[in-house]
């Protein structure tokens, strides 16, 4: 509980305690919208909005669109829809930065007429030269003691659209020896001839960013400005600004972005992905885009789960991605009905089973919640199981099918090999098998041992499914190691298995339906391609738990013995 906001909650805490901002809390999450949000927005919506929700504050959905050539429509679609899926409300509309466009000029003459701000005419190439190094102050531009008058006048010019782009800008007039490169006279506008999504062609200045989010987080009274450790350096840029305008300030807090292993967190590289093809779009499964692990079948409350478990950080590290399978895991071994599912079917002929006999056999729909019923499963003479549950010769700990061997068919009965059968080129087809009719529901009376329990189907009522075995995207645990972090791309992270046979109840499952093929891994009937006539199943995560593993091996507990 403590751990989910970690040192920013104590922030806020005191705050309260000295009556800062009126008792108030406001927070706000501000994405540029030039890509789609990925996992690591989730913990920043997460944490603004839940610290908000637990203090009994706001919670502004802001779009950052203060740069005129990068926004598209398509991505604000797309933002909003993520942030309601995951299940953060803002408070009344949602907000644009150019909203406050006209305010934020307002402010900019404000600073001009203090002489804390100034019109230059240095070339961007002049002005990265003149900002020195971090060893070397920088050097002030000529234009830097230009009159209040003139600084107005050239300002409005550029206001009118009467420079060309990139002739002139507004600098902040602060300190080029600073030894923060940030303070340095920053840029506050640019002369920009370009169309905006919401304004038009209104303007042909832009504000850069460090000016205006803080105008806008003081627009809207918030009172907690929560952004990434990047940004710890520009904070002293954020408090100027506010200062020097003697408005609403609030505080900004910087916290350590997330990043997980396996997996690349960064819009433009995403982006990348998406354009050259290497992923089928933005909602690609193995994306770690809200909108990829929606398809692929994560929920809401697992992504919250894993983002409260890893907590806020002042520091930068990279979260294992195995906890965040087992977040998933976690929810759906609670919530997801089982099913049985053959992925590599091998045929299986029972010989002293009748014929034309089907019978049906009870099975629980989820062993860890009584409450979800039992369902009838079709038992018949021929059945399919998993291929690799079947070796001709076996190592010495191999407790599955052999000749000769007997197993348990989950909820059925006691088989026993005979024979493989195979083709003229030596491939097994079919298995010969006998069953022993006392073992029915899976229990012989003599209690007799079998070590094997395998799940299956029967032949003539199987469906036939598509599974898309999805995995991780890279198989680099940091994929940004070495030249091309695509170069890191994991070869095996898509499987497509076109002739799985599962039981007949699949037909009923609706798209977006989450169930857990017995043995195989939690799977979600695909939200775009699922039908009744081809049902098709993406694979969320195995069912093989790392992370309880790692956490095992650091805590020394044994494993839960399982009935
Ligand atoms: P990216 O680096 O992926 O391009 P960004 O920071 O440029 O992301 P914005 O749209 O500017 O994307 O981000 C909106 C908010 O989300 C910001 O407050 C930002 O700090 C936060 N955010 C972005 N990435 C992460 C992350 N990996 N972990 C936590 N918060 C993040
Ligand atoms: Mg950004």
């Amino acid at each position: 509980m403590s751990k989910k906001f970690g040192f920013i909650k104590d922030i806020v805490v005191q705050d309260q305690k000295e009556k800062r901002f009126d008792g108030k809390v406001a927070t706000r999450f501000p994405p540029e919208p030039n890509g789609y949000l990925h996992i690591g927005h989730a913990k920043s919506i997460f944490l603004n909005y839940g610290v908000a929700e637990e203090f009994g504050g706001s919670f502004n959905l802001r779009m950052d669109d203060t740069n005129p050539e990068k926004e598209e429509e398509e991505y604000i679609r797309s933002i909003v829809k993520d942030v309601k899926w995951l299940g953060a409300r803002w408070q009344g509309d949602m907000r644009y930065a150019s909203d406050y466009f006209d305010e934020m000029y307002e402010y900019a003459v404000k600073l001009i007429k203090k002489g804390k701000a100034y019109v230059d005419d240095l070339s961007p190439e002049e002005i990265t030269r003149y900002r020195g190094t971090l060893t070397e102050a920088g050097k002030e531009s000529p234009y830097r003691n230009r009159g209040v008058d003139e600084n107005l006048e050239l300002f409005e010019k550029m206001k009118k659209g009467e420079f060309p782009d990139g002739s002139k800008v507004l600098r902040a007039k602060i300190d080029m020896a600073s030894p923060n490169l940030n303070m340095r006279d920053p840029v506050m506008y640019r002369v920009l001839s370009s169309s905006h999504h919401r304004t038009g062609d209104k303007w042909c200045i832009y504000p850069m960013y460090d000016f205006a989010h803080c105008i806008e987080d003081s627009i809207e009274k918030i009172t907690h400005s929560l952004c990434t450790l990047e940004f710890e350096d520009h904070r002293p840029l954020y408090d100027w600004f506010l200062n020097e305008l003697g408005v609403h300030h609030p505080k900004q807090i910087e916290f350590a972005r997330l990043n997980i292993s396996y997996t690349v967190l960064s819009k433009r590289r995403l982006m990348e992905l998406v354009r050259e093809g290497h992923v089928e779009g933005w909602d690609d499964p193995r994306m770690p885009t809200i909108s990829g692990m929606r398809r692929r079948g994560f929920t809401p409350e697992s992504i919250r789960d894993f983002c409260e478990k890893i907590g806020v950080a002042k520091a930068n590290s990279t979260v294992d991605v195995s906890l965040l399978e087992h977040c998933i895991r976690d929810e759906l071994n609670r919530k997801a009905p089982r099913v049985m599912a053959v992925l590599n079917p091998l045929k299986v002929v029972i010989e002293n089973y009748p014929e034309d006999k089907t019978e049906e056999l009870e099975a629980v729909n989820n062993p860890e919640d009584e409450s979800m019923g039992r369902r009838m499963l079709p038992f018949s003479r021929e059945i399919y199981i998993e291929r690799e549950d079947f070796m001709e010769n076996p190592p010495k700990k191999f407790f599955r099918l052999y000749p000769g061997k007997e197993v348990r068919l989950k909820h059925a009965y006691y088989i026993t090999c005979k024979e493989a059968v195979k083709d003229e080129k030596g491939n097994i087809v079919e298995l010969r098998c006998s069953y022993d009719p006392s073992s029915r529901g899976g229990w012989a009376p003599d209690n007799r041992k079998v070590r094997g329990t395998l799940h299956w189907v029967s032949a003539k009522d199987a469906v036939k499914v598509e599974a898309r075995l999805y995995d991780r995207l890279f198989d680099k645990e940091d994929p940004q190691e070495g030249e091309d972090f695509k170069e890191n791309l994991n070869p095996e992270s898509f499987k497509l298995m076109k002739n799985c046979m599962a039981e007949p109840g699949v037909k009923e499952l609706k798209p977006g339906d989450r169930v857990q093929f017995l043995r195989k891994g939690y799977y979600i009937a695909d939200t775009k391609d699922f039908t009744e006539e081809k049902p098709v199943f993406n694979r969320i995560v195995p069912l093989k738990d790392t992370w309880a593993k790692i956490v095992r091996r650091k805590t020394g507990k044994k494993k839960e013995s399982k009935k």
